[in-house]
């Protein structure tokens, strides 16, 4: 871990996530981005967006290009990575990213829309041998049969690790790329559909079959706020702020899609604009 501490961390790379780091940048703070995957999945997406001020007709992807290359201009470094877990720190908070630990004054969540339990019954069976980290509570289940129900690519690696610790790893890719996985990994192209059990995870259900597993594990899909900062109030599934973008937690802001609907650019780089002004007037308030 460096010992250096950010102003700001920033996590996600959308056009929230850009807003609020192009603010803080403009204002000289020192602040990390980091982004998992492409910057703006549903940005990438979008055909045609006609109501983006000052631009009548532009395709997500142009847009996307034309918001990546103002963040470079003013010489922003995205960090590929995605954030895992954050936690308060002496003076601040701790982003846990990959094995890595990130410090920083003020946090600003940008992750975009909300995971959302995609499996029956999953709520039920959180911490009861279901889980998001392969790599976190993989040992509980050494020598045991598990199943990852996997996102996108980077559940591949969990997948990979867990077939040398436990005796059986199903592998369920929710993505039409043939996964890269060792032959100990059973690869089944079948969606899932529900978590069954008693105390604890005792089946996963499919589209074809019933796999009887003592862990599911879900990977690489969008983070839950919850479950990426402990403690952070909720209404629903999104993050609650005040019009500061300000969370219940001190030094902790929020903007985008994240915060709930209506789910738009304007209201994304506007709210990621407000977050990374008013974490600049807090560090400086710090410093003070
Ligand atoms: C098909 C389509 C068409 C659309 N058309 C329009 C339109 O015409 N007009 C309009 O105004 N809006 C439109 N939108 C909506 C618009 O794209 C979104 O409102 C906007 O992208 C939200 O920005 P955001 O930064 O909040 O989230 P996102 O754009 O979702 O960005 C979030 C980023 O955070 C990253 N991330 C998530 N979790 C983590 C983590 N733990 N660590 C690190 N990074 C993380 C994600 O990978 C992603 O890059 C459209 C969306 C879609 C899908």
């Amino acid at each position: 871990m460096s010992d250096h501490q950010f102003d700001i961390g920033i996590i996600g790379c959308g056009p929230a996530g850009l807003a609020a780091a192009v603010n803080a940048k403009n204002k000289n703070r020192d602040i990390i981005l980091l982004g998992a995957e492409i910057c703006s999945p549903p940005l990438h997406k979008a055909p045609t967006i006609s109501n983006y001020l000052g631009f009548p007709s532009i395709s997500g992807e142009e847009l996307r290009q034309s918001f990546l290359g103002h963040a470079a201009m003013l010489g922003i470094d995205i960090i590929k990575k995605k954030a895992d877990n954050v936690f308060p720190d002496e003076d601040g908070y701790m982003i846990i990213s990959q094995g890595e630990m990130i410090r920083a004054k003020t946090v600003i969540i940008c992750t975009g829309i909300p995971y959302r339990h995609t499996l029956k019954n999953e709520s039920d069976f959180l911490g009861k041998g279901l889980g998001y980290c392969a790599t976190c509570d993989g040992p509980l289940y050494r020598g045991k049969d598990v199943a990852i129900v996997g996102y996108n690519e980077e559940a591949e690696p969990e997948a990979e690790y867990l077939s040398e610790i436990c005796r059986k790893v199903y592998y369920l890719p929710l993505y039409k790329k043939d996964p890269t996985v060792n032959p100990k990994v059973e690869v089944i192209r079948e969606r899932p559909l529900a978590v069954e059990g008693d105390q604890a995870v005792r089946i996963l259900k499919t589209s074809k079959t019933q796999l009887p597993v003592d862990g599911v594990f879900i990977v690489g899909a969008e983070t839950s706020p919850e479950r990426l900062v402990p403690g952070l109030e909720l209404t629903e599934h999104y993050i609650k702020v005040n019009r500061n973008m300000e969370t219940n937690l001190p030094g902790i802001f929020a903007a985008g899609d994240c915060t709930g609907p209506p789910y738009q650019l304007s209201k994304s780089t506007g709210e990621g604009q407000v977050a990374g002004l008013n974490a600049t007037k807090l560090v400086l308030k710090m410093k003070s």
